[in-house]
């Protein structure tokens, strides 16, 4: 017995479903004997499964002998993973040359322009977990680099 995540075409609803092969699937499948549980749609494919990674480029040096990988055309990628942290990347890059290093400083300094006790700028800089956490609790906005970061001081 093999099972298969499947889903419907009409609700894209996901289930679970035992078969005795995947020839039994196919068959199953094309006689429209299987039905969504939640919305009785008969129209039911394999759902996108989980990415294996490493069988991929096993497949890929493998060729014909590897049966096509199931439906890989939907749902988010590790290219698009990849792609949304160098788009991420990019803008704090972006950012920061436009940023002021405060070092240390950087809670004082966010509480300060919050204040009013000193001009608006865009700064960054290290802040405790506890003077993060302050920050938020006063409702200064503060966010994390999402791209680790050397500080100045340590790239000199
Ligand atoms: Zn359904």
């Amino acid at each position: 017995m093999i099972v298969f995540d499947l889903c419907c075409s009409a609700g894209d609803h996901r289930f679970e479903a035992w078969f005795a092969s995947s020839e039994s699937f196919a068959d199953q499948q094309e006689r429209g004997l299987i039905a969504c549980p939640v919305c009785g749609d008969a129209d039911v494919r394999k759902a996108v499964m989980a990415p294996r990674v490493g069988a991929k480029s096993n497949q890929m040096t493998s060729g014909a002998r590897a049966p096509a990988p199931v439906a890989d055309d939907s749902g988010p990628g590790p290219e698009i993973v990849r792609k949304l942290l160098a788009d991420l990347a990019a803008k704090q890059a972006e950012m920061l040359p436009r940023s002021r290093w405060v070092g240390r400083e950087f809670a004082d300094a966010a509480r300060a322009m919050h204040e009013g006790r000193a001009a608006e700028d865009l700064i960054h800089g290290q802040a405790s977990p506890e003077e993060a956490q302050a920050l938020r609790d006063d409702g200064i906005a503060a966010m994390p680099l999402l791209v680790p970061f050397v500080p100045p001081e340590a790239a000199n």
